[in-house]
């Protein structure tokens, strides 16, 4: 219960830093982005899919596809803000987005359910907090920044931030039904999730492919710690 707490806490904190630094810096966002990348695909091939691969559940293949294919379809109305950045600029609409709120939140909760396994729990919470820190920051920029006020844009934080979590409590309180591979079933769908969004931020982090000796470095310390956890 406690460790779900702060994993809101991180989350919402990270959405407030953009009160604090009301100018982005692109080069340390930039490398935060590829730290918590590498770490998802990290924990994803050495802890998610050796554990979905081992148990009895069947064609587990097509989950972990069916995941990568649902991401896709989220991003259609979310834009993309599940990669910790904007891409579509709706300056000063004043309309708050509805569909990008809602496909944002669905993505979070399903990346909590996993988190109801202990064995798992501590690599996933960090990754979860790793790649929602910025997911956190780009919506308040994107919410401030289209005018819309204040307290809807916190009140989207707070729901945002709360998701995960939700999402944990809602697989340990459906563990009991979760049998028959059914959890692990879950888990795949993530695990497709996991890999459409660590290679998408690890891929538009990216910029040219000029050999960067920094962001090499900081790719293979993110991958390097879902070793060690
Ligand atoms: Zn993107
Ligand atoms: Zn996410």
């Amino acid at each position: 219960m406690g460790a779900f707490i702060i994993l809101f806490a991180v989350i919402f904190g990270g959405g407030l830093l953009y009160f604090l630094f009301n100018k982005r810096n692109d080069f340390i966002l930039k490398l935060t982005l590829s730290f918590s990348g590498a770490y998802l695909l990290g924990i994803t091939v050495t802890h998610l899919i050796p554990e979905v691969y081992s148990s009895d559940a069947e064609h587990i293949g097509v989950y972990i596809l069916a995941g990568f294919i649902f991401q896709i379809l989220l991003e259609f109305f979310s834009e993309g803000i599940e990669h910790g950045h904007i891409h579509v600029h709706s300056k000063h609409s004043g309309i708050f987005p509805f569909t990008m709120m809602f496909s944002l939140c669905i993505h979070s909760f399903f990346e909590g359910i996993p988190m109801a396994d202990v064995s798992q729990r501590q690599s996933l919470m960090m990754g979860i907090a790793m790649h929602h820190i910025p997911v956190a920051f780009a919506l308040m920029s994107m919410l401030m920044q289209s005018g819309i006020d204040k307290k809807w844009a916190l009140l989207s934080l707070f729901l945002f931030s709360a998701m995960s979590p939700v999402g944990a409590f809602t697989g340990i309180y459906l563990g009991d039904w979760l049998v028959n591979g059914l959890f692990e079933k879950v888990m795949a769908v993530v695990i497709g999730i996991f890999l459409h969004i660590s290679t998408t931020i690890l891929f538009e982090s990216d910029s040219d492919h000029r050999f960067n000796i920094i962001k090499l470095g900081i790719i293979i310390s993110g991958a390097g710690l879902s070793l060690l956890v």
